[in-house]
Formats: structure tokens, sequence, C-alpha cells
């Protein structure tokens, strides 16, 4: 699919989400509906979780602490946010923060899909337990991080948190050194 096509379809997917009224008792409390950012043809997309409080303000994902953070682990491997595509399971800020719910995962998951497969990534890389889980739910974060995992045919990296893992001295080396096997990996696959 070209740029042009690609873009239109995440807008018919970003319009679904609001005509369909997933989550609408989350899209109340919203300011904002977080859809994605970033380059629609990047070899990297990033999941996180949903999106936090200045995420909600400004629509768009990780733009806060943890978004600064990862700004500046992309810097250490050349890259920069209009190389990557990045968005969240769940599109709308969950209240006072609080960890996404199961059936909110749950209802997000197609049109994650469906965004993966429109914006089909050579990787993709999963921030925190609650990514991760969505395509393994099996598998746990701190036996996996940094080790590339297929299923049907995309590759996937896990990663901690930023936001678990920038406050925390030990975390924090092991995802900054995981983070360094992007460049890598991504000549591999
Ligand atoms: N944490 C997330 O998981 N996503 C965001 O967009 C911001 C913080």
């Amino acid at each position: 699919m070209d740029t042009l096509n690609k873009q239109l379809e995440l807008d018919r997917l970003k319009i679904k989400i609001v005509i369909d009224g997933i989550c609408a008792d989350l899209a109340e409390d919203a300011t904002n509906l977080v859809f994605g950012s970033g380059d629609v043809d990047a070899d990297i997309c990033f999941i996180g979780e949903a999106p936090g409080k200045n995420e909600d303000l400004l629509g768009l994902p990780f733009v806060g602490a943890s978004g600064k953070f990862l700004d500046k682990m992309l810097e250490t491997i050349n890259l920069s946010r209009n190389q990557i595509y990045i968005t969240n399971i769940v599109k709308y800020r969950p209240p006072n923060n609080r960890d996404p719910l199961p059936e909110e995962k749950d209802v997000f998951l197609p049109i994650l899909d469906k965004q993966l497969e429109i914006i089909n990534p050579k990787l993709i890389v999963t921030l925190g337990r609650h990514s991760m889980n969505c395509f393994f739910p099996n598998l746990i974060i701190s036996n996996v991080h940094g080790k590339l995992q297929e299923l049907k045919g995309r590759f996937f990296l896990p990663l901690f948190h930023p936001a678990a893992a920038m406050y925390n001295g030990s975390l924090k080396k092991i995802l900054i050194s995981d983070f360094q096997q992007i460049p890598s990996i991504l000549k591999t696959i």
C-alpha cells in the first residue's frame, strides 16, 4: 500500500473508533482520542499501554516524561520520532492513569491489529507487559525482554515500559541495553 492510501486507511480506522463507540465510557472523560503518530511507512512500530494526562491533552502518544525518555533512547540509536510509528493498545486515557482493564484492551485489539496491518512494520516493539501480553498472553516480561519473538509472520521485541524503567536504576540499564539491539535486529529480520 502506498503512503497516501495508508494514511487514508488509518484515518478511516480512527473515525471507526468514534462511530462504533468503542470504549464510550473512556471517551466521555477523555479530552482527545490518541490514535498514533509518526511515519506510516516506518520499519518500527512502538506500542505502549494507554495515553496519560499529557497525551490526552495533546491527542498524541508518549509526549510526557516517559515519551521524553523514549526520545533520548531513540537518539542513541540514531532515530527520531518522525522515523518511527508509535501508538498504544487503548486509545483513550483511563481515568487517573489506572491500568487499562482487560475488556478495554480486548475491544481495542482488533483496531491495533488493523493499524499494524496497514503500517506493516518490520519490527513491533512492545513497551511494558500490557502491550506484550496482548500478543503473547503467556510470556513474562522479566524473562523475555530484549528477546526477539515471532508470531504469525510478524517480529516483536518486548521491552520494559519507559515509565517503569525511568526511576529504577537497574531496569533503566536493562531497557537502555535492550534498546541498543534494535538496529542489529532490524538488519537480520
Ligand atoms: N504511557 C503509555 O503507555 N503510553 C503513552 O502514550 C504515554 C505513557
